[in-house]
């Protein structure tokens, strides 16, 4: 105790500022103003008017210097909740432990929050050093030394355009380097959360990460088990929806922190049929979120444990299990052994299910039960499933064209046509549940196997 106290203390020294914030002017950071949330500018325009201290800060104006576009807007304030709310005609107050004040201003939301403290002195911690409660209100400087990594310290003044900047945040994001504010060691323990964030913004700012704040992460992985699940889970989807799974997932083995958050993925990794389709998969995830798209997270999962569900299919088929159900097993399997390191929400679970259980359908349905899997509410993703499928060469590609043009095709009278002139002629349905299906020159054992419509 003693001795994590004085390593605080020390911390603390390292991190207290020598001379005072740097000021830097625009021509020394580079944001364009016009590249600003209006909205945010209002935010803060409003409260410093009030006679409150007011900036854009963290992630938006990392971005904004790094020449990527802000997922959203936060602001950080002296003035506390219940002073921010009468400000703006839209305003609500949330959160229970620490409150803070979304401001409203139609699709967009500016989360404002006050100054907080992280005096390590009234925090309390678990056995492991983690922080239980952080909701004391602070100062400026408080708030930037929580803060977790210099490049994410940084506080915009809209109004004035400078940036203040306490620990050459400007700096390091230039240099692309992520180095953790105070001692690395103790700050993993404080919130391990930090582990998965310093891998992931090294992954998309394509940036190395300061050896010293390097060190102690792969000593500290399991500390990750002491985090609530549902915060793991949200920073996990983070670092899959970054733009960079693929990097992040790498980071994660070479950490030895995949274990605690995906156990199957360093099989998955370790096989070369596997990686490639991981590869691919996650490439695509990649090039929907650089290109603006949206991702979903039962698409990413469902491709993350597929090869895992189709090597437990083949099993439980070889066990005598009839394929339909063996696939259902599979599912539950996998869903549950996943589940049991780190739960993957539940509703996700009903679509990656869907998901699945559609793919062997896409080969063997017959053509009046076409019209009942265009309504399924996962329909689309299962045939962008397909289509990936179809790039790790698992499936035919032409077949998959066909599925995905009957998915975009938008009136009942072509996709009658299509269905109609379908190449692929299906068994007829009386007589397919009598037959076993041909058998199909498709490299993958388990769609050879699937069922019968
Ligand atoms: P993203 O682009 O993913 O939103 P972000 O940096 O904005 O990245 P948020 O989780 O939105 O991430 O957090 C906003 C800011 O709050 C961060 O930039 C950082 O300054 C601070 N922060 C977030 N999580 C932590 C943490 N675990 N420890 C310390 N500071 C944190
Ligand atoms: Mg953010």
């Amino acid at each position: 105790m003693l001795k994590r106290t004085i390593k605080t203390f020390v911390a603390r020294l390292f991190a207290a500022p020598a001379k005072g914030p740097k000021r830097l002017a625009q021509s020394q950071h580079g944001i364009d103003p016009d590249l600003v949330s209006r909205h945010a500018f209002k935010v803060c325009e409003v409260l410093q008017q009030h006679g409150y201290e007011a900036y854009v800060v963290g992630g938006a104006v990392r971005d904004l210097i790094a020449g990527l576009e802000p997922k959203d807007f936060d602001v950080a304030t002296n003035a506390t909740p219940e002073q921010i709310r009468p400000l703006f005609r839209r305003a609500r107050i949330i959160g229970k432990r620490f409150k803070l004040v979304h401001v409203v201003f139609g699709r967009e939301i500016i989360e404002t929050s006050t100054f907080r403290a992280g005096d390590s002195q009234k925090q309390q911690t678990d056995a492991h050093g983690r922080i239980l409660r952080d909701n004391e209100y602070g100062e400026l400087l408080d708030d930037v030394n929580r803060r977790d990594f210099t490049l994410n310290a940084l506080y915009y003044d809209p109004i004035t355009e400078e940036v203040i900047d306490y620990h050459n945040g400007v700096e390091d994001l230039k240099n692309r380097v992520v180095r953790m504010i105070g001692d690395p060691d103790t700050r993993y323990r404080e919130d391990p959360v930090r582990m998965l964030r310093a891998l992931r913004f090294a992954a998309k700012l394509n940036a190395t990460i300061e050896p010293q704040t390097h060190q102690p992460i792969q000593k500290l992985a399991s500390l990750i088990t002491n985090v609530p699940e549902s915060r793991l889970f949200d920073e996990l989807l983070k670092l899959l929806e970054c733009g960079h799974a693929l990097k992040c997932l790498e980071q994660l083995q070479q950490e030895a922190l995949v274990p605690y958050l995906l156990p199957f993925l360093e099989h998955s990794l370790s096989d070369p049929e596997q990686r490639l389709f991981l590869e691919i998969a996650l490439a695509r995830t990649d090039s929907r979120v650089r290109s603006g798209r949206s991702t979903s997270p039962s698409f990413v999962f469902a491709a993350l444990l597929w090869k895992t569900v189709q090597e437990q299919w083949a099993k439980r088929i070889k066990a005598g299990s009839p394929p339909v159900q063996a696939l259902s097993e599979a599912s539950d399997i996998v869903i549950d052994a996943q589940s049991s390191v780190l739960p993957i929400q539940r509703r996700y679970q009903g679509d990656m299910r869907e998901i699945w259980f559609m793919q062997p359908r896409f080969e063997r349905v017959n053509n009046r039960a076409i019209w009942r899997m265009i309504e399924l509410p996962r329909f689309r993703a299962a045939v962008d499933f397909l289509q990936l499928r179809a790039e790790a060469k698992e499936v035919d590609s032409l077949m998959a064209q066909w599925w995905m043009d009957l998915a975009d095709s938008d009136s009942t009278e072509t996709r009658a046509a299509m269905i109609e002139a379908r190449p692929t002629a299906p068994r007829s349905s009386t007589s397919s549940r009598r037959r076993r299906a041909p058998r199909k020159r498709i490299k993958n054992t388990i769609s050879q196997d699937s069922t019968n419509e």
